[in-house]
């Protein structure tokens, strides 16, 4: 039997019917703990009455134009983008990948301007960048290339979190033109690089008039405890992308650009019919709005630390645990073992979260999270953990 849908996903059997901030109910009305956000996608919570209200105002006047014409909120989406992450300029696009498309197609122009005819980017081991033929090209997992060759030229491949094996590259390669990273590594299983690697790679982009591409689909619009990652470490990319928090379930990626980089793409270069519409722009702005007003980038911090404690207390020493780490609402619990069971264990238990990289369980709460509930999540996830582990408090594990 052929199913409807392409067989792409592993779904799990459960569909949602409607959600409440952290809480979602399936249709037959069971009550399920958001601890994924669908993906570090829903960062506000589901049915945020701001953004309800944004949405369905727009709908009902005008959702889609095009970009042929002005659209007054994506013009103020922009700016906002801009003050916020002290870039110049937005692309907008409706995806993580369509965003570093953009980053990708930019760099490319960037350097046949400077007459380089076979522009390369520098990309990391265990990176995610998407699905398109080029961003996943630039992904460092091998079972995301599988089946797809040729992939595309112009990626050369450095270990992540080593400024020395970029350095070598451009040594060797004197047609880089950028760097791309991501500031932690999201679907590779929340690898956090040391403290000063975004800063070498600025200033090593700097020495060689390379573009620092930040790729934030997952680690920007607050997630981290900072707006966009970056903003932990001193420095200003040239390219920023971000995506998943962006307009809180709508479809939406931008990519933004500084300096020489935010005037390399001209009329012509680059589009999207559909990229920031006025019902997608009027939901991100909303979402922008309620990070402000609700001080959301202080509270993904004081959370993400004040979990990281709780699943310290809870969890560390014990010898099914390989380490947890945490960036702000990522937090990851790594076991010795794979543990892809975890997730339907913890369906059964009403809670929603993912594991990634195989034994990586991967917590992406949202921003909107109160501190009983983060306390509560910690107690029920560390639970789950220990009973599947057959810690003596739990069952043996089967
Ligand atoms: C999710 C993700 C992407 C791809 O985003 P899509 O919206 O699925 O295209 C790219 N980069 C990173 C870091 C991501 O986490």
């Amino acid at each position: 039997m052929i199913s409807p849908i392409m067989n792409t996903y592993k779904r799990l059997p459960v569909a949602f019917s409607h959600g409440q901030g952290i809480s979602i109910f399936d249709t037959a009305g069971n009550e399920y703990t958001d601890v994924l956000c669908g993906i570090a996608v829903t960062g506000l919570g589901h049915a945020h009455p701001a953004v309800t209200k944004a949405v369905t105002d727009q709908v009902s006047r005008v959702n889609h134009t095009s970009n042929l014409y002005q659209i007054p909120n994506q013009t103020e989406l922009a700016t906002r983008l801009t003050q916020v992450s002290g870039m110049d300029s937005c692309f907008f696009g409706n995806s993580g990948a369509e965003a570093n498309e953009a980053a990708i197609k930019l760099a490319r122009l960037y350097g046949h301007n400077k007459g380089i005819d076979l522009p390369t980017i520098i990309v990391t081991d265990g990176s995610f960048h998407g699905r398109t033929m080029a961003t996943l090209s630039a992904t460092g997992n091998r079972a995301i290339h599988a089946g797809f060759e040729p992939l595309l030229t112009g990626f050369a491949r450095a270990p992540y979190n080593d400024v020395e094996a970029v350095r070598n590259i451009g040594k060797n390669n004197s047609d880089v033109v950028a760097v791309l990273v991501e500031p932690v590594i999201g679907e590779g299983g929340i690898v956090i690089p040391d403290e000063h690697y975004l800063t070498e790679l600025r200033a090593l982009c700097d020495q060689n008039g390379w573009l620092l591409m930040l790729d934030e689909i997952q680690t920007g619009n607050g997630r981290t405890g900072k707006y966009f990652a970056y903003q932990h470490s001193d420095i200003l990319p040239d390219v920023v992308t971000t995506a998943k928090g962006l307009a809180n379930g709508l479809p939406m990626g931008v990519c933004m650009a500084r300096g020489e980089a935010a005037t390399t793409l001209k009329a012509g270069n680059h589009g999207s019919t559909y990229g920031g519409n006025p019902l997608v722009c009027a939901a991100a702005l909303a979402v922008m709005d309620a990070i402000e007003k609700d001080n959301l980038v202080a509270r993904a911090a004081h959370l993400g630390e004040r979990m990281l404690e709780g699943f310290k207390t809870e969890l560390g020493g014990a010898a099914y645990i390989k380490d947890i780490r945490g960036f702000g609402l990522m937090i990851a619990i790594e076991l010795t073992e794979p543990c892809a069971e975890l997730v339907s264990l913890a369906l059964a238990t009403g809670l929603l979260i993912n594991v990634t990289a195989g034994s990586v369980v991967r917590l992406l709460p949202a921003l909107i999270t109160t501190d009983e509930q983060a306390d509560d999540i910690v107690e029920r996830v560390s639970k789950l953990i220990k009973v599947y582990s057959g810690d003596d408090r739990g069952r043996p594990r089967t």
